[in-house]
Formats: structure tokens, sequence, C-alpha cells
């Protein structure tokens, strides 16, 4: 079995993976992990990637995480959410289920632990995450001994207190900032937000701040929006589809996180958010910034104004929206599901228990459908926010549902565990 830390390591693996193994095994499907199984399958081998949690990358939420995994999927890794491993033998592993998994080759990735033994042996002060306790400007527990990077804990931007962060970002600017405390230098605290991204096959996946997990478990009041949009102008060649999601508190506005999937583009927008998120502006601001366009690489409304608009929409009250996990008990207590597309959309796949009512025709449709209330939504939100404001002005009680029916099929493909389900119409309709 190997592991991957160094470059070292990595060009053993590289060597062994030389050698033609025919298949592999990577256990952890965090960043490393991915990366070393987008790797090894580009070299032909036939890889296996186990995650004994629930999904691939765990600082996305799972409707995003989704799009991640059908990418594997779709070049050939075969993805074991879930489960844990029991064992590793000479023909590979065994699942925590019974299964034998063949790997001729075995790579763990399981993840980062601060190696604080040096500072716990010489009695520094360590963090309630095993890390090593440092103040804002690196000093530990002992007069003049800092530290920095991985093995320390570090002020958390979202929820306070403090957190283990292990990448290289922040453990360059904490080397600065230390030597400008050790030369008498003014350190204005900087908190961290986990700002990270990674390449898997074609798709880039970006986050920062915290995800929905984390925020619920915090019992955090949050609100979240979904949009879709386009790396650039569509009508010019080139560009690539991209899945966003921002998290905010919906009574001030505070950006609380953000997380986008996508091919080009996606890490300006998580980059353009994370600057945001640190200079502290609210969700709506994100509206009125002032972002270069021109049609090859944006959109006159950027990606991240269009966020910017929406926060605006919800946090005003003008326009509320429901997320896919809430569709099932709005539709128990009698609201109606109104497809806005048109019928051809409606007749490739559509959400169980929708009616077709096209935007262009639906005040013709309103007279059969009744007075609602209704969740609206089309395929990534645009035409249901229009839909929703006329019902609104017909005095309808009307929802838009965030992020459309693509929102919805990844996250009903995450549900599943089972990212094909993506590129399958959800219904005969
Ligand atoms: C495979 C891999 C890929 C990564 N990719 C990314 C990425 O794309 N983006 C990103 O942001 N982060 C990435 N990271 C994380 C990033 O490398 C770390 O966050 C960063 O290196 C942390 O810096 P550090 O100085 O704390 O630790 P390290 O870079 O690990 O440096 C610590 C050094 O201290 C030495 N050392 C340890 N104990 C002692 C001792 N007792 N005496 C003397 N020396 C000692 C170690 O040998 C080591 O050289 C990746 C990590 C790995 C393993």
């Amino acid at each position: 079995m190997r592991v991957l830390r160094t470059v070292e390591d990595a060009e053993l693996l590289a060597d062994q993976a030389r050698g033609k193994p025919l298949t592999a095994v990577v256990i952890g499907a965090g960043f490393v992990g991915l990366e070393t199984a987008e790797n090894l399958a580009q070299r032909g081998i036939e890889t296996t990637v186990v995650e004994a949690a629930d999904q691939v990358l765990t600082p996305l939420d799972p409707e995003l995480a989704v799009l991640v995994a059908a990418e594997l999927v779709a070049h050939g890794v075969a993805i074991e959410t879930g489960v844990g491993v029991a064992a590793v033998t000479d023909a590979g592993v065994v699942l925590a289920d019974g299964r034998a998994i063949p790997g001729d080759l075995v790579v763990a990735a399981i993840g980062v632990r601060p190696d604080a033994r040096l500072a716990e042996m010489a009695g520094l002060a360590l963090g309630p995450h095993g890390g090593i306790a440092v103040d804002d400007d690196g000093r530990t527990s002992a007069a003049d001994v800092y530290a920095v990077g991985d093995a320390v804990e570090k002020a958390d931007s979202v929820g306070g207190g403090s957190s283990l962060i292990a990448l290289a970002n922040i453990a360059n600017r904490q080397g600065r900032r230390v030597a400008d405390a050790i030369c008498g230098r003014t350190v204005r605290p900087a908190p961290s937000q986990g700002t990270a991204i990674v390449k898997v096959f074609g798709v880039t996946a970006a986050m920062t701040g915290w995800n929905e997990r984390r925020l619920r478990a915090a019992k955090r009041h949050y609100r979240v929006i979904h949009s879709h949009p386009m790396s650039h102008a569509s009508y010019y060649p080139g560009a690539e589809p991209m899945s966003l999601k921002l998290l905010f508190d919906p009574a001030d506005g505070v950006i609380l996180g953000a997380q986008a999937v996508g091919g080009s583009g996606v890490d300006k927008r998580i980059d353009v958010l994370a600057t945001a998120m640190a200079a502290g502006l609210r969700a709506e601001a994100l509206a009125d910034l002032e972002l270069a366009y021109a049609p090859p690489i944006s959109s006159a409304k950027d990606p991240v104004n269009m966020l910017g608009y929406m926060a605006e929409n919800l946090m005003s009250g003008e326009c509320d929206v429901v997320e896919a996990h809430e569709l099932e008990g709005l539709m128990a207590q009698g609201w109606t599901l109104l497809d806005v597309r048109t019928q051809d959309e409606y007749l490739r796949g559509a959400i169980p228990g929708s009616v077709n009512a096209p935007l262009d025709t639906l005040r013709e449709h309103l007279a059969t459908l009744g007075c609602g209330p209704y969740v609206v939504y089309c395929e990534v939100g645009q035409r249901g926010h229009t839909a929703t404001m006329l019902l609104h002005e017909l005095g309808l009680p009307a929802r838009n549902l965030d992020g459309g029916y693509r929102t919805w099929r990844a996250a009903d493909a995450a549900a599943a565990g089972d990212p094909r389900r993506l590129h399958r119409p959800a219904v005969a309709a």
C-alpha cells in the first residue's frame, strides 16, 4: 500500500504505475484521492475510489459533489461511497460490507492530521482539534516560539473559534505574518475561510467558507441559492456550464460560503466570492460588483452578479425559493408543482407529480389549474422566477424552485447515491 504526501511519494507511485498494474484502489475521495484516481485512470489503470462518507469531496454539499462523481464515472473510475475499507490484502482491499475490490496498487489518501508531536513533547498548548494553539500573531503558549502551517489551529472566519485547515495558501500567509510579528510589525487578524480548488478530469470544483452540512450542525441561520450559468456569453463559442451555490445569512446578508463545479471560469468565480466574503461584502452587494466583461470571457451580468440579484430577491421577500428537499413535504400539503418549461423539455424528463404549463402560455393554463399555492420550476430557475412573479401579480401564492430542474436532478442523484441518474430523465412525463 502507498501513501501520497511528498514529491518522493509521487515519484514512487508513478514508478509503480509504470510497472503496468491493471487495477488500483484509492482509499479516500478527498482532493488528493481524486487527483490520484484521475492520474491512475489516465494511465489506463482500472481504478476504484473507496470513500467511507456518503459522497466524494465532503467540503462540497451533496448536490455539487455528485457532479464531480459523475465526471469520475464518465471517465471509467468506479466509486464506492458510504463504505469503509476493512482490510488491505495482497489482492486489493476488502470493504466493511465484505466485498473484495481488486487492486494491484492501493493508495491511501485518507486525510490530514496535524503532526503536533514535537509541540506536544515541548509542552506547548494544543487546541480543541489537536493542532498547535497560537494567537493572531502565530505565537504559541511558550515565549518566543511561533508556529505556522497545517499543524496549527486557525481562527475560523465563519464560526469564530478555531479549525484545522490544511492548505498551502494559508501556510504561506502565516509564514509571512509570523515573520512580521517577530520583526515588530503590526499583524492584522486574517481568519481562514478554507478556499480550495481541485481539477478532476474536465471539471473544476472549488469552495470557500462553510458548507450547508456544517452550518446545519452549528444551528446557524442560513439560506442558499443555486445557479447554473455559462462561463461566458452563450452566443460566443466555447462557453462551458457551471453550477454555483451561495450560502448566506438572510437576516443581514453575511456570506457564509460558496461552492462551484464546472468548466472554465469556476476558479474566477470562487476567487471573487472568497474575496467578497473576506471583505465583508453582503450577498446582495454582489449584484453591484463591477466585473470585467467581454463575450469570450464573461457575461455582461457575470454569474457572481446574478447571485447578488437572486440573494436580493430572496432577502427582500420579493421571490421566495423552495429547496429540492422541501418539495415532497409541500406537495403533500397540497402545493401544485408547475413545470413552466416548454412541452418538449417536459417530455424529455420532469419532476414526478409536476404539471406542465409553459411560461409563454401560463395565463391560459391557470383557468384549469386552480389558485395554488404553487411551486414553480424551469430548467435552472430563471423562467421559474418570471412565472412566480407573474403568479404573484395575479394574487396567487407561489415560490420558485431554487436552481430549477437541474439542481433537483443533482439532489435526486445525490440522495440515491447514483451519479448516473444525473443523465437519465427523472420520469417519462
Ligand atoms: C499530495 C498533496 C497535494 C496537495 N495539494 C495542495 C494543493 O493543490 N493546494 C493546497 O492549497 N494545498 C495542497 N496540499 C497541502 C499543502 O501541501 C500543505 O497545506 C502545506 O504544505 C502545509 O505547509 P506546512 O509548512 O505546514 O507543512 P509541510 O509542507 O508538510 O512542511 C513541513 C516540513 O517540516 C518538516 N518537519 C517535520 N517535522 C520536523 C522536525 N521534527 N524537524 C525538522 N523538520 C521537520 C517536514 O519534513 C516538512 O518538510 C497538498 C498536500 C499533499 C500531501
